[in-house]
């Protein structure tokens, strides 16, 4: 059926049309989230294996859409980045997440997700040098995480910036790691700070020797090269003592805590406690 493009896409016409409406409502409806106040940041705690305590936390974009309710990244984060929305989407994260971070004690980072679009729009470098002048934010506190998608294209423009964001004090993490098109050799070539295991390996770590050898490996690996292992996705106490015993340095996952909005972030982890 493969062959016959002329049917096929007959056949799928209606859908087709709908599918395209869907999306046309939906990019509509996002154009209004931004200047609606739509957009909202949960956080999720990065736990340090060494110590037990939170490093840090994730920031994790939410749209309480007016009519649909809560949507996840997943179902709007591609339509946005296609219509180049992701930018102007992505500097309101950097800025919510600066301003919020700001007011946490000092030894807490925050880490937030930039696009491969917004990594190659020319303001940003702006945009970060200004989230963190305005909010007060130590550069020491913000960690950028970027996938491989970044580093497939202009290579010397990406080492460009990412040499610019650490000369400023901000680290670099590695996101999704062991998916795509990762390769060993952008560890030797990008100057990160940190790997973030991907979650698909986590999940079956268990059950699956292959996984197992991924993860012991990667996290060889980031210990070789001065870098922190974070395993992400960690939902078992078996799962956890598996990433500690194979050396990885930090979890993130629903066993200790999902992304939470900010209020219940600061509520359960950051109350102030007597000494
Ligand atoms: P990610 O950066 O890999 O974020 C981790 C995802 O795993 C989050 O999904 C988080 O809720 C989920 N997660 C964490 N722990 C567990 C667990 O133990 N089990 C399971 N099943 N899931 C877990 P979320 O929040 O739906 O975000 C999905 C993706 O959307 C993110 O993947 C990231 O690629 C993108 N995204 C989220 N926020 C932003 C943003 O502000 N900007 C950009 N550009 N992308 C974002
Ligand atoms: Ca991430
Ligand atoms: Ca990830
Ligand atoms: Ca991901």
């Amino acid at each position: 059926a493969k062959g016959d493009g002329r049917s096929t896409f007959r056949f799928f016409e209606p859908a087709m049309d709908l599918q395209m409406q869907t999306r046309r409502t939906m990019e509509q409806d996002l154009r209004k989230a931004l200047p609606g106040g739509e957009f909202e940041l949960y956080y999720q705690p990065v736990v340090n294996l060494a110590s037990n305590e939170i490093s840090g936390f994730e920031a994790l974009i939410r749209w309480n859409h007016p009519k649909q309710g809560m949507i996840a990244p997943a179902s709007f984060i591609p339509l946005a980045e296609e219509i180049g929305f992701i930018v102007p989407v992505g500097e309101w994260v950097i800025r919510q997440a600066c301003v919020t971070a700001a007011a946490w004690p000092e030894h807490l980072h925050v880490a937030v997700n930039i696009s491969a679009a917004q990594f190659r729009s020319p303001g940003l470098m702006q945009v970060i040098v200004g989230a963190l002048a305005a909010s007060g934010l130590s550069p020491t506190r913000l960690e950028i995480e970027i996938t491989e998608t970044v580093l497939l294209q202009n290579r010397e423009a990406t080492l460009s910036v990412l040499h610019q964001l650490r000369a400023l004090g901000i680290r670099i993490a590695m996101d999704d790691f062991g998916t795509g098109y990762s390769s060993l050799t952008y560890l030797q070539c990008f100057p990160f700070d940190k790997i973030k295991i991907d979650r698909s390996f986590v999940k079956d770590i268990t059950e699956n020797a292959g996984s197992l050898n991924i993860v012991r490996a990667v996290a060889a690996l980031a210990s070789g090269m001065g870098m922190t292992a974070t395993a992400e996705g960690v939902e078992t106490s078996e799962q956890l003592d598996t990433i500690t015993s194979e050396g990885c340095t930090e979890m993130q996952g629903y066993l200790f805590s999902r992304p939470l909005p900010v209020a219940e972030i600061e509520r359960l982890f950051l109350s102030r406690r007597e000494t």
